[in-house]
């Protein structure tokens, strides 16, 4: 089960990755961070200096990955890509550090959740561009100094407030990415139809994009799933039709809910009542990770105003057992 899902995210991410716009001008929405990160991009080539590190925070899909690769890329500097979860020793990141260019960009994804030892050895190469590197073991250990050529951070983060003080000061700019408009997300899927040579009608992007939860990957995600459809189903093009079809029978519906968003919803009403219930029996009920229902699921239900967060737990609000079609207890309006 395992070798499939790890394929099927491999063969994803490189259908995500003929996507992705190249530069700052193809980069939909997210007006005041771009605007904020072309000026940093301005002001250090100007200066002809590596720009300050750069934190971006915002929930999965919206657009980190791409940002930490058009910043390189107007840079004009080499790109290292690692995350927390793959540097758990500080000597992984020690590794890295003293193997990076002169004015490369190290994108570290998921920061937050590198292991302590390593954020503090980040710090330390972040501030003074040094790292000790600690050679031999007990008491015999000496830590030998070593520079390292000035490079910029980008570091990212589904969870800004969970990075400690120490790190998060170290970054000169932090841009935080919000959900898209339904109105963006039918412009990036134009853009990724005219990529993939497909004829979309427009009130069929629309329709796409307002059942994407904000989030451009999803928008990309649904917009190859309903190719598919109208290429078997129908004559290879987009239409409204097609399009409200194929997310019929992707079960998708018309708030973007998909079948874990309603699993999550689902359980909270019919096995706990509404609620109050904790994050991870919530997320045992559904058979997910209690990360992917905190960070991928639930934050657009909260947005949406179907689940609420309480200190006692998760609750179902009265327009969650209305889109069920269920008849809320009194006690769940409260
Ligand atoms: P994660 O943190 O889960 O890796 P992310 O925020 O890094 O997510 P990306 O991988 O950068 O997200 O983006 C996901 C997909 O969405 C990419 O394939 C990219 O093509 C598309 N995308 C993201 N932002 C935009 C945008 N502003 N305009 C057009 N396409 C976008």
């Amino acid at each position: 089960r395992d070798l499939v899902r790890a394929e099927a995210a491999a063969l994803e991410r490189a259908a995500e990755g003929a996507l992705r716009p190249k530069d700052l001008g193809e980069f939909v929405g997210q007006t005041r961070v771009r605007e904020q990160l072309s000026l940093v991009l301005d002001a250090a080539s100007a200066r002809g200096r590596s720009p300050e590190h750069m934190l971006l925070s915002g929930p999965p899909g919206l657009g980190k990955t791409t940002l930490a690769m058009i910043i390189a890329r107007e840079l004009g500097a080499p790109l290292r890509i690692t995350s927390g979860p793959a540097v758990q020793h500080a000597g992984d990141l020690a590794a890295i550090l003293s193997s990076l260019e002169e004015g490369e960009v190290l994108f570290i994804d998921e920061i937050h959740r590198l292991a302590r030892p390593a954020e503090e050895m980040l710090y330390m190469a972040m501030e003074d561009f040094r790292v000790d590197v600690v050679v031999g073991k007990g008491v015999g250990a000496t830590a030998i100094p070593l520079e390292l050529p000035p490079f910029t951070a980008v570091g990212a983060t589904t969870r800004a407030g969970l990075l400690p003080s120490p790190l998060r000061d170290r970054f000169g700019f932090t841009g935080h990415l919000d959900f898209y408009s339904a109105a963006e997300l039918a412009q990036v899927i134009e853009r990724s139809a005219g990529r993939l040579e497909i004829a979309v009608d427009p009130d069929a992007a629309h329709e796409i994009a307002s059942r994407s939860r904000g989030t451009p990957r999803i928008a990309n995600r649904l917009l190859r799933r309903v190719r598919d459809f109208a290429e078997v189903r129908g004559t290879g093009d987009i239409t409204i039709d097609s399009a409200l079809e194929a997310l019929r029978v992707y079960e998708v519906d018309q708030r973007g809910l998909d079948r874990l968003d309603r699993a999550v919803i689902s359980a909270l009403c019919t096995k706990f009542g509404g609620g109050p219930v904790g994050l991870s029996t919530l997320a045992i009920a559904v058979g997910e990770e209690t990360e992917t229902v905190e960070t991928v699921v639930e934050p657009f239900l909260v947005r949406e105003g179907l689940l609420g967060r309480t200190p006692r737990g998760r609750i179902a609000t009265p327009a969650a057992w209305e889109h069920l079609g269920l008849a809320a207890p009194p006690q769940s309006a409260q």
